[in-house]
């Protein structure tokens, strides 16, 4: 059975996931550690449930989402994956790190490149890619339809959209993607997000302001 433990990191209040399964197998999903204290949460409640994580994907890499990715890789010696359209918004978090006050990041790369459809796999479970662009040019969500959930990155939040004023993001293209594609999933799907609290797809359907019933009537 699918397990979805959830951290809050760094000053942006992002949410790093960990997946894991009955195999004890892992995959971490954006992970937003930066300080010593928050990857040593991290770490400790891998060690403390026998993880071990064999994956590092991202849904998007704005440096919220990435601050981890080069302590998570080492760490565990695991490939890093992401789609090929946020190779370059990857590679620019190093050229302004250090003035959001992140004077400590170390830059990664990918291993591999995740194309939408991909399936990803770790031990017993495997989370389908969909591609969702608008907020950053290649993001992409992991829908796991056993348990209906879904990893949501910044497309979709509780009542709200991703931000589409950053380089690569457009607003029309994220609001055509997340009622293209987030929409299509059954309404019981329970959206696990980047920032803020989870949300069920129908609900959002129903109230959200930006793509919901109300925005179009
Ligand atoms: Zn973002
Ligand atoms: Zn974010």
């Amino acid at each position: 059975m699918l397990e979805i433990k959830s951290f809050t990191f760094n000053p942006f209040a992002e949410n790093t996931y960990l997946l894991y399964d009955e195999t004890k197998e892992a995959l971490v999903i954006d992970p937003g550690c930066y300080e010593k204290q928050e990857k040593g949460e991290l770490l400790d409640f891998i060690t403390k449930n026998d993880l071990s994580p064999v994956k590092l994907i991202n849904t998007h890499c704005h440096i919220d989402h990435v601050l981890g990715n080069a302590f998570v890789k080492s760490t565990f010696d695991i490939p890093l994956w992401y789609h090929e359209e946020e190779e370059a918004v990857l590679q620019a978090v190093s050229s302004y790190a250090a003035n959001y006050g992140f004077a400590q990041y170390q830059p990664s790369k990918a291993d591999h490149y995740i194309r939408e459809g991909e399936w990803i796999k770790f031990g017993n479970t495997q989370l389908l890619s969909i591609w969702v662009p608008g907020h950053s040019p290649g993001h992409l969500v992991f829908y796991h339809e056993e348990s209906a959930s879904c990893i949501g990155g910044d497309a979709l939040f509780q009542g709200s959209i991703g931000r589409t004023d950053l380089p690569g993001g457009d607003h029309e293209t994220l609001i055509r993607s997340i009622r293209q594609k987030l929409f299509a999933l059954p309404d019981e799907v329970l959206v696990y997000p980047g920032h803020g609290p989870n949300t069920r797809i129908g609900d959002e359907k129903e109230t959200n302001p930006f793509v919901g019933k109300s925005a179009f009537s």
